[in-house]
């Protein structure tokens, strides 16, 4: 059997997406996510589905350490789990900005922090941290959206460099706009129209299965081969 892949935000749009093609292509996978419903209608292969917030380090690691009891250690963690709230400065609630900083950035470091010590040990694994275009320039109402990506690309940056000696990747998948229900985590109805009217110059959002080819690709070079960061986006994306 091939190599444990662990997915989180596995119970919608790109991680749900991650799960198919990786189970697909063989690999016994972990799904975590809160609505365990959604990934077990699934159905897949060699998978276990946990119930779990990525921003709690004892649920993410007794999820992990169950599976790599069945299937081994880990060989990809997928860290995709994030929240889009979008918001104006002076009218976002500070716990919106809250759940979004402990989400989009702890939400990387749980999983990271189980996995990481042993693939140092082994000299080899691979963490593929999903950013997005956010993480590289900032966009209205994405104030505190932006500072968790801008914080996914310097967290990976830094820890790639750290580990590299130890034959271990560290890669961020930058996504520009793809069809999810991302932007139901935004309640400011107004926001969205405008979101969905600036949508259109582009037509339609990535189908999610791009982003799983990017993901794909990346894994699937030589562990002594590390493709550092894909930003990828509809042609017709300006911003
Ligand atoms: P979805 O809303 O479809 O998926 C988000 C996933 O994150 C869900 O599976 C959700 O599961 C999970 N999640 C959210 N909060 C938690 C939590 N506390 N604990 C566990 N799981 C959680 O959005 P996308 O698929 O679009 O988003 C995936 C990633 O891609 C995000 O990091 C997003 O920022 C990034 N991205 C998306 C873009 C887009 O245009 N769609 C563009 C650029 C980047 P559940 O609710 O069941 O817990």
């Amino acid at each position: 059997m091939k190599k444990l892949v662990v997915i989180t935000g596995a119970s919608s749009g790109i991680g749900k997406e991650l799960a198919i093609t990786f189970s697909k292509e063989g690999h016994p996978v972990l799904l975590l996510a809160r609505r365990k419903d959604l990934m077990e209608q699934l159905n897949l292969e060699n998978c276990i589905c946990k119930s779990v917030d990525v921003t709690k380090k004892d649920q993410v690691e007794k999820a992990i350490l169950e599976a790599e009891e069945k299937y081994g250690k880990t060989d990809l963690l997928i860290n995709c789990a994030g929240i889009m709230p979008l918001g104006k400065p002076d009218k976002q609630s500070y716990e919106e900005w809250n759940n979004m900083v402990d989400t989009n950035i702890k939400g990387i470091l749980t999983g990271t922090n189980v996995v990481l010590p042993n693939m140092i040990k082994e000299n080899k694994g691979t963490i593929i941290n999903i950013s997005s275009i956010a993480g590289r320039k900032t966009f209205d109402n994405h104030s505190v959206y932006c500072g968790t990506k801008f914080a996914v690309h310097a967290i990976t940056e830094s820890m790639r460099k750290e580990v590299a000696d130890k034959n271990v990747r560290i890669i961020v998948i930058s996504p520009g706009v793809v069809e999810t229900p991302l932007l139901s985590h935004t309640t400011d109805e107004q926001i969205k129209e405008s979101y969905n009217e600036w949508k259109k110059t582009i037509e339609s959002g990535l189908d999610t299965q791009k982003i799983a080819d990017c993901v794909k690709f990346v894994y699937c070079m030589p562990q002594d081969v590390c493709v550092r960061e894909i930003v990828i986006a509809k042609t017709k994306q300006q911003d």
